[in-house]
């Protein structure tokens, strides 16, 4: 008996992440596997730092990919600026908040929370509240496009704030980066964590990060050895640091690094202010074709992130029913609502490589057949022509 091979079915992917990944990066992932200290993957290395420095608009010199999928990024800038007995705030408006306040809590910290409303931005003026109430917090972390809802928060101004209180900032830009305008250096962020498989249309398992000169400094102080060995960014940069004297810390996932690679690349050929462009007109097009069929969104116009559409299902719609169709007959993935918005919420990703005119098109047709065809009440026909016409008006 032996095990056949494993050919995993040709999918369209337009849910929360994994997004559709572009063909040339699976093309990258499959040249020669190289050492990890090698000089022509060392050169990569360095080429990789400045991509990264070029998509998080940073001149920070601690830029880097963590080996390891987006909550290990999280993770990394917790362990490094947390340390036991520190008192951290966190903005909770959907499941990423509640994933840092653990963090925070494994840290040996305190976690204090500001809470908003899944679908809702999170309030600078609560924020405030708790900066003025916990003197003693050192770091403000919060998220600054939640997939769980899609809402957009400004991170901006929520940076200003924690800094007015001398605070430090981490930032959760996983599913922002690449997608939506993010200014590392310009907002003053501190500490910032990315994945590669939202808007950077990567494979999944790298979290790139970056660390301002504050932060730096702040993790060269600590009194506490970071008690993760694997994330402890003084180690880390001993194989990622600049110069000759490159020491082993762990075997770098080589191919999945070309991936990145591949797909950072792909952005600068782009231009990143081309590419929050685009995310900003596929999404117009499918706000189109949804509200032609009569359905809505969650997240108020103003905070709505355009590669994650938060849509209500319609009366009579069947959740289950509607994505296994989706699923099985046109090889379609959205994703469903999570928490109190199970049941209640589509979550249409249009994120990367799958932000683009044939995905917007291909499903509004599908859902409109589907929902129909399932009895939902919708109004049928006319939300392809809807996102059509505001191509032709671009
Ligand atoms: C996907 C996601 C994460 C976690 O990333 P993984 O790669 O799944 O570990 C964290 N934060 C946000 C906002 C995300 O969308």
């Amino acid at each position: 008996m032996s095990t056949p091979s494993f050919h995993p079915p040709q999918r369209t992917l337009m849910g929360p992440g994994p997004s559709d990944v572009n063909p040339r990066i699976l093309e990258a992932m499959s040249r020669p596997t190289i050492g990890h200290l090698d000089p022509a993957f060392v050169d990569m290395m360095e080429q990789m730092k400045s991509l990264l420095q070029y998509a998080f608009k940073t001149e920070n010199p601690l830029t880097l990919p963590v080996s390891a999928p987006g909550s290990a990024g999280m993770e990394t800038c917790f362990v490094n600026l947390v340390e036991p007995g520190d008192t951290v705030i966190v903005c909770i408006n959907g499941v990423f908040g509640n994933r840092m306040v653990e963090n925070v809590q494994r840290c040996g910290a305190t976690a204090v929370t500001v809470n908003d409303a899944w679908g809702d931005a999170v309030d600078p003026a609560k924020l405030e509240d708790a900066l003025k109430q916990h003197p003693e917090a050192s770091v403000v972390a919060f998220v600054h496009a939640e997939t769980s809802t899609g809402a957009l928060s400004d991170a901006r101004q929520l940076v200003e704030l924690a800094h007015k209180y001398d605070c430090l900032t981490i930032v959760d830009a996983v599913t922002s980066l690449g997608g939506v305008e993010l200014q590392v250096d310009a907002w003053d962020i501190d500490a910032i964590y990315s994945g590669t498989q939202k808007c950077l249309s990567c494979t999944p398992g790298l979290s790139p990060v970056s660390f301002s000169e504050r932060a730096t400094q702040r993790i060269q102080k600590r009194t506490h050895t970071v008690q993760s060995w694997f994330m402890d960014l003084n180690l880390v940069m001993g194989y990622w640091g600049k110069g000759a004297k490159r020491a082993y810390h762990h075997t770098a996932p080589i191919n999945s690094l070309y991936a990145l690679h591949e797909s950072l690349v792909i952005l600068q050929e782009e231009g990143i202010e081309n590419s929050w462009a685009r995310h900003a007109l596929n999404h117009q097009a499918l706000k189109a074709g949804i509200e032609a069929l009569g359905m809505g969104f969650i997240v108020e116009e103003q905070s709505r992130l355009p590669q994650l559409n938060a849509v209500t299902l319609p009366e009579g719609a069947d959740d289950a029913t509607v994505r296994g169709i989706l699923l099985n007959d046109y090889n379609l993935e959205i994703g469903a609502g999570l928490g109190d918005l199970a049941g209640k919420i589509w979550r249409i990703g249009l994120m990367g490589y799958a932000s683009r005119k044939t995905n917007v098109l291909f499903c509004l047709g599908a859902l409109d057949e589907v929902l129909n065809a399932t009895g939902a009440k919708v109004t049928s026909g006319k939300a392809v022509a809807a996102a059509q016409a505001v191509y032709a008006a671009s």
